[in-house]
């Protein structure tokens, strides 16, 4: 059960006082305490852990402070969209809102390579009115001997360059929590020309101990892939993790599923999940057509397999596309082969417009039909 106290509950108060001691001598009932601090109001909830079925929603509703009462009816308890349930599905960082009700293009480099590529995406970007990217700069790959990114040395200019073409967020992986201090020692270092969205990739999505000190932060938000070979259950577990530890800026990314079923594509895609994260939890959902796919193949009608299947996620209501363009893929260090180029950036966008104008379509033919 969650008790959503009235915005700016001061917690030294009487009336707060009173509550925590009622809430104290409840038989079996442990208090965990989330504050939200935001520029115009600080929310405060607490969840009451243990044996909440003998409490009532009606009785929990006439505390001093409580505002609103929430029966936790399913799993993922913080993330997750609870019977009258009306938290919000949204945040914002760096000025960017990320909702279930709206979709941001997060187009860029699989991996930084050099300052001379990241300028040319950055400035492509710029001249389609984009304000997010996706830059590599730590790249889990298969084979050791593969190139592994050029790590914290390529920071600084990646974000410096995000701030003279106008980037409010870039969307980078981590693979262990020395990436967030190199990442936020380089934005300090560079006068925070950008923000930057973490991103835990699907071989780290249960990797606990990276979510929890990823989860302690709460000045990046974080996107976190769905685990390539387990249940959609367990990845929402994991997106539970950085929510329990206090960071409830996540992003729930769908990429694919490690299965030959899947073939030819490098994954089998799982875009048709995009509702079921959105009725599950209230976390933005993206898709990331490019690890999904993982070739440049196209359909006998001229659409790249790429934009096919980012057309099916955002006509299902994605909020965020992260996907691969390249200024010269066949000089890329990784996953050239499903870059897209930077003359297809505005193909891709416009594509993208299409298939969200459907969607908002078809949200409005729902609300006239009958449920
Ligand atoms: C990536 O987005 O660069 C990436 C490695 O993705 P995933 O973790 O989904 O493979
Ligand atoms: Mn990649």
């Amino acid at each position: 059960m969650i008790l959503i106290l009235e915005p700016n509950t001061d917690p030294q108060g009487a009336a707060y006082q009173q509550l925590t001691d009622y809430l104290a001598q409840l038989p079996n009932i442990r208090t965990r305490v989330h504050q939200e601090i935001g520029t115009l109001q600080t929310l405060t909830e607490i969840y009451l852990i243990g044996d909440t079925a003998a409490l009532s929603v009606e009785d929990m509703r006439t505390l001093p402070t409580v505002e609103r009462v929430v029966r936790i009816s399913q799993e993922y308890r913080i993330l997750g969209r609870h019977r009258d349930d009306a938290r919000p599905s949204a945040f914002e960082y760096n000025g960017v809102t990320f909702s279930q009700d709206n979709l941001h293009v997060f187009a860029g480099l699989c991996a930084v390579d050099n300052p001379e590529h990241v300028e040319r995406m950055l400035q492509a970007l710029q001249q389609h009115g984009q304000v997010c990217t996706r830059m590599g700069a730590y790249k889990p790959r298969t084979s050791p001997y593969a190139f592994q990114g050029h790590g914290k040395q390529c920071l600084p200019y990646v974000f410096e360059l995000a701030g003279k073409y106008g980037i409010k967020v870039v969307a980078m992986e981590v693979t262990h929590e020395n990436h967030v201090r190199e990442i936020r020692d380089a934005l300090e270092l560079t006068g925070r020309p950008t923000g930057v969205m973490l991103q835990i990739g699907t071989r780290n999505t249960q990797n606990f101990e990276l979510l929890k000190a990823v989860g302690r932060q709460q000045d990046m938000p974080v996107l976190l892939k769905r685990g390539f070979g387990i249940t959609l259950e367990e990845s929402l577990n994991a997106a539970e993790y950085l929510a329990s530890e206090g960071n409830r800026k996540v992003v729930f990314g769908l990429r694919g599923m490690k299965t030959n079923m899947g073939d030819p594509h490098r994954n089998f895609v799982d875009f048709a999940h995009v509702p079921v994260v959105k009725r599950l939890t209230r976390m933005p959902v993206c898709i990331d057509p490019s690890h999904s796919v993982g070739t440049r193949d196209r359909g006998p009608d001229g659409i790249l397999d790429v934009m096919h299947v980012t057309a099916q996620g955002v006509i299902a209501g994605a909020n965020m596309i992260l996907v691969d363009f390249h200024p010269a893929p066949e000089k890329a260090l990784v996953d050239g082969p499903q870059a897209l180029r930077l003359n297809e950036l505005g193909t891709f966008l416009q594509d993208v417009g299409i298939a969200r104008g459907a969607y908002e379509q078809r949200c409005a033919l729902a609300k006239q039909s009958p449920q």
